[in-house]
């Protein structure tokens, strides 16, 4: 009886810690969590090393899509709808996908110009910026400067900074979490632009060239050169008197390396490789491009040991 009176009582106990247990984690999550969307998978990293707990952030576009074509899912809407905080690499990179849902998606805190609109290309360096009348003749995709600046690790950082700021002016109390979180990314990024300098050292000067113009930023910051593109102009598919014209110059110039995005057709730069001997390299200029490339830092490591494997011994 006693016993049983006791259990009863332990029991009772049990469930108000059980109860207590279950309403502190309440209070502490009461802090603030931002809804972050961000057109990109490596803008989305970015924004998750700022952003930390106190920030769900999720990526519209895969990282092994074209980002220049990206399927608009509807599903998109709903997480446009929710979002305190939309990220975005301009340049008029999202122009064929992204306006159409940032409108349809009627959330006045993220349209363009609103508090909660953030243009990344605002803040990076951008390359290539015209100089004359901006026009998208034959189909050029790059009509305000190359918009693949992301692949810049210096541009990394000071996109990051840009979104620990805005979401600290989203989230006033949370301000100096994402000030420190920042500064634990930035002295990690420093750390591995070290090592990736000295990885890249041997291999300064080295010209190489691309499918696509998406590397003009990672190209100068780690001392490579780009001869050429597979393609005649960005978003123009591959011509014969085109693909003719790089294989010429491959030949001429003792060119390498072929470096293709994930998302192109290998058929092109394969048969340009036969007729030159260079080296088809399969680069990725998104973070989630590969499996194992999950964060920012990782996308580095991953291109900086794919070429340093295929140009070992060739120097
Ligand atoms: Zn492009």
């Amino acid at each position: 009886m006693r016993t049983q009176h006791f259990s009863r009582r332990l029991c009772f106990v049990m469930m108000l810690v059980a109860v207590l247990g279950l309403i502190q984690p309440v209070g502490k999550a009461s802090a603030k969590t931002l809804n972050v969307m961000t057109s990109t998978e490596d803008l989305a990293a970015l924004a998750r090393e700022v952003g930390g707990q106190h920030a769900q952030v999720e990526a519209i576009a895969r990282g092994y899509q074209d980002p220049h074509y990206v399927e608009a899912k509807p599903s998109f809407l709903l997480k446009l709808q929710k979002a305190d905080l939309l990220v975005v690499v301009g340049l008029e990179l999202e122009i064929g996908w992204l306006p159409p849902l940032i409108t349809q998606s009627r959330n006045a805190r993220i349209q363009p110009g609103a508090s909660g609109y953030l243009d990344s290309s605002t803040v990076a360096e951008i390359l290539e910026k015209p100089s004359g009348p901006v026009t998208r003749a034959m189909g050029d995709v790059h009509p305000l400067g190359n918009p693949h600046y992301w692949l810049d690790p210096e541009n990394g950082r000071r996109i990051a900074k840009a979104i620990a700021d805005k979401l600290g002016q989203l989230d006033p109390e949370d301000a100096a979490y994402f000030s420190q979180r920042y500064q634990d990314f930035d002295r990690r990024l420093q750390e591995a632009d070290k090592r990736w300098q000295q990885d890249m050292a041997p291999l300064k000067g080295t010209e190489v060239i691309t499918y696509h113009n998406s590397w003009p930023s990672f190209v100068e910051h780690f001392g490579l050169r780009v001869g050429g593109y597979v393609e005649p102009k960005p978003g123009i598919p591959p011509t014969p008197s085109h693909t003719l014209e790089v294989i010429n110059q491959i030949k001429k110039d003792q060119i390498k390396l072929i470096l293709v995005e994930p998302y192109f057709d290998l058929k092109t730069p394969n048969a340009i490789a036969q007729q030159t001997g260079a080296k088809v390299l399969v680069m990725m200029p998104s973070v989630g491009g590969a499996p194992e490339v999950k964060d920012y830092l990782q996308l580095f490591d991953y291109d900086i040991r794919l070429l340093k494997t295929a140009l070992s011994g060739q120097k």
